[in-house]
């Protein structure tokens, strides 16, 4: 037998981890640094860490107060009801959760180009389509209302990212609410946000509360440093709330991963320590690196480097991995994650090589 005709599906390429790059490249796994998945290089908060280890005998039974409890806890930091929390496994889960709610076969969604992958695939394993919005590099990626309705077509869901991957740039709340206001009244606009906690523009939480036709993405994997454990939620209205009882899969998030995430919103050094660590960072790669940058409201910076697969390629030989953004849409540009202080200077330096031997070869030939 075969499955269904999967053939227009994508596949999701994960990137390479430390560990096998190192032994590729026949070095130490701290010699190497991983700067291509926006990953929190301070790491987990040590509280999280503490839950996980209080709490592991539990996970002999289904998540049930662990759950109720983070609901309440996020519920009450943004000021909305309960029901309106959709826990998810990573904020990816949201995605798909909201695909199941408004996705009819044959329903399309809108979402950028360049952008991240998995809106579409959400999209087609429920029986619907994607198409894209351009964003440009003439115009540094810039997010306005009017860019998004220029390819829009009474799409159901419209796909918004603020700050935006891998570009960095935002879309402020005033042209999300324009967009809302100017798409149909079945569309809704989603706005993912999974690296809100390092802009330095406003959530689009805001419109939750007004509007019936927002919601907002949120994830533990980026500033709180949860990748591993998949936890995420999305902010819906009021008004239909409810559907998450009738397409949420059974107990969306893992006991563990309940407790952890609790306990990483309580620690608000480790958050606030991040946060600034990426805000340094992504101005001094801007700064330093020898290469045009754009400038970024997330943990990484976007930088046009000529050749990307040659670049990484050379890049990973001297023991920094970066992402080529090839498949983004983008193959004359790399995206690097935000390191620590002494990692990000580190890496810096040794991209700079890694420009100027390219360059030389270049030239040479
Ligand atoms: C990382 C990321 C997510 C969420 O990832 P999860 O680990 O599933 O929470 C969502 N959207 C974008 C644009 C991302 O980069």
């Amino acid at each position: 037998m075969q499955p269904r005709d999967l053939s227009t599906h994508s596949e999701y390429v994960p990137g390479r981890g430390v560990e096998e790059v190192a032994r590729d490249l026949g070095l130490d796994p701290d010699e190497v640094i991983k700067l291509s998945s926006n990953e929190n290089p301070h790491g987990a908060s040590p509280q999280a860490v503490q839950a996980i280890r209080d709490n592991a005998e539990k996970i002999s039974v289904y998540p049930k107060a662990s759950h109720t409890d983070l609901t309440e806890r996020l519920a009450a930091q943004w000021g909305v009801a309960d029901e309106q929390v959709w826990l998810s496994p990573g904020a990816d889960g949201s995605i798909d959760y909201l695909s199941r709610a408004m996705l009819e076969p044959d329903d399309d969604v809108l979402a950028p180009e360049p952008g991240f992958a998995y809106y579409g695939m959400s999209a087609r394993y429920h029986h619907g389509d994607v198409n894209n919005y351009a964003l440009s590099k003439a115009d540094d990626f810039a997010q306005t209302a009017e860019t998004v309705l220029e390819s829009y077509g009474g799409e159901r869901i419209v796909y918004v990212t603020s700050p935006h991957n891998p570009t960095g740039s935002a879309m402020p709340v005033d042209e999300v609410r324009k967009l809302a206001a100017a798409t149909a009244e079945e569309t809704l606009v989603v706005v993912d946000e999974a690296y809100g906690e390092f802009a330095e523009v406003d959530s689009a939480v805001s419109l939750v509360e007004e509007r019936d036709d927002v919601a907002v993405l949120r994830t533990f994997s980026k500033a709180y440093g949860l990748a591993g454990l998949r936890v995420g939620y999305c902010l819906v209205p009021e008004d239909w709330a409810d559907a998450y009882a009738r397409i949420n899969t059974p107990f969306a998030a893992s006991e563990l991963a309940c407790r952890a995430a609790h306990a990483a919103l309580d620690d608000d050094d480790h958050v606030a320590t991040s946060v600034e660590t990426a805000r340094w960072a992504r101005e001094y790669i801007r700064e330093e690196l020898d290469a045009p940058t754009f400038a970024s409201e997330g943990n990484f910076v976007l930088a046009e480097v000529g050749d990307a697969e040659a670049f990484s390629e050379a890049a990973q030989q001297e023991g920094v991995i970066i992402r080529d953004c090839s498949s983004f849409g983008l193959p004359a540009c790399v995206r690097i994650s935000t390191g620590t202080r002494e990692g990000t200077k580190a890496a810096v330096d040794t991209l700079n090589d890694v420009l100027a031997a390219l360059e030389l070869g270049v030239h040479a030939q």
